[in-house]
């Protein structure tokens, strides 16, 4: 029998190899990261680190889907993956873990073992703790998944984690999972603290959107939540706008009108340009 543990460095995933290493320390394990072309630049080394801590001598397995990565996916479809339809899921993580078993692992009995947890959501809630695979299972291999922490609560991961000094990734400072930079699954909240705090991400996913012309949320493009930072100059010019349309208004003055007008041409002008400098940055090759 041997494990294979699905590892992406968050708290769930770390708190799943430390108990799997405590409890089970004699069968073999092999931890599997799916990269999805749109994980945090720092994963593949942070996830490294991490396995060596948790799990000295254990080696960490690093899989993608040789055909797309999470933006060529998008580009393809032309729309993003949804709740409904989660396609950067299967095709990005699930899809590759499964080749990856079926290439590497020979015994005839693997343990695919999962850090889900039922609090996360109704759909993990009813989830099988342990149910056959009918995807890999074959005359010769029974495949099981696994969720070993399916029971435990946010509080118990954490608590587990901070007992043994497993650290977590800076990123838990503004949002509550270590997933891809801006998940589908994603609230107005937490891409609002991404666009604070990683303001690449964020600024590549709104320019995806413009892009294919669909959007990570349902109708909600991302640009709503202010995706481009304004250039001070039209700041300045939005409150001199604003000034002089108030002057109008008080003293129906058609001078004043004249100077309005002519704020808000410039404005246009300025937001038009500042449109045209924030093209897509390009894709970086490592992922
Ligand atoms: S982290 Fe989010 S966007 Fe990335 S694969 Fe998972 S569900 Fe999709």
């Amino acid at each position: 029998m041997e494990l294979v543990v699905n590892f992406s460095g968050g708290k769930d995933s770390s708190t799943l190899l430390a108990y799997l290493c405590e409890r089970y320390p004699h069968l073999k394990k092999h931890v599997v990261f799916a990269d999805t072309g749109w994980e945090h630049p720092d994963a593949a080394e942070w996830n490294r680190a991490l396995v060596a801590q948790i799990a000295p001598g254990a080696r960490l397995n690093i899989v993608r889907n040789p055909h797309k990565d999470f933006f060529a996916m998008v580009r393809q479809r032309g729309k993003f993956p949804s709740p409904q339809f989660r396609q950067c899921t299967s095709d990005l993580k699930r899809g590759p873990i499964q080749t990856w078993i079926r290439r590497n692992v020979a015994d005839p009995v693997v343990i695919n073992c999962l850090g889900l947890r039922a609090e996360e959501s109704p759909a993990r809630a009813r989830r099988p703790k342990l149910a056959r695979d009918r995807t890999l299972t074959n005359s010769k291999r029974t495949v099981w998944n696994w969720l070993p922490i399916h029971d435990w609560s946010e509080t118990q991961v954490r608590d587990y984690l901070a007992a043994r000094n497993i650290p977590l990734h800076p990123v838990y400072r503004y949002l509550n999972r270590f997933s891809c930079r801006v998940c589908i699954f994603m609230s107005r909240a937490d891409l609002a603290a991404v666009r604070a705090n990683d303001p690449e991400a964020f600024q590549r996913i709104a320019d995806l959107e413009r892009e294919i012309g669909f959007t990570l949320q349902n109708g909600h493009a991302l640009g709503g939540l202010g995706g481009h930072r304004a250039h001070p100059q039209l700041t300045e010019l939005q409150r001199e706008l604003g000034f002089a349309l108030q002057v109008v208004l008080q003293t129906q003055c058609f001078q004043s009108g004249l100077y309005a007008r002519q704020i808000a041409e410039e404005w246009r002008l300025l937001v038009l340009m500042e449109e045209k400098c924030q093209s897509p940055a390009p894709i970086s090759s490592e992922f």
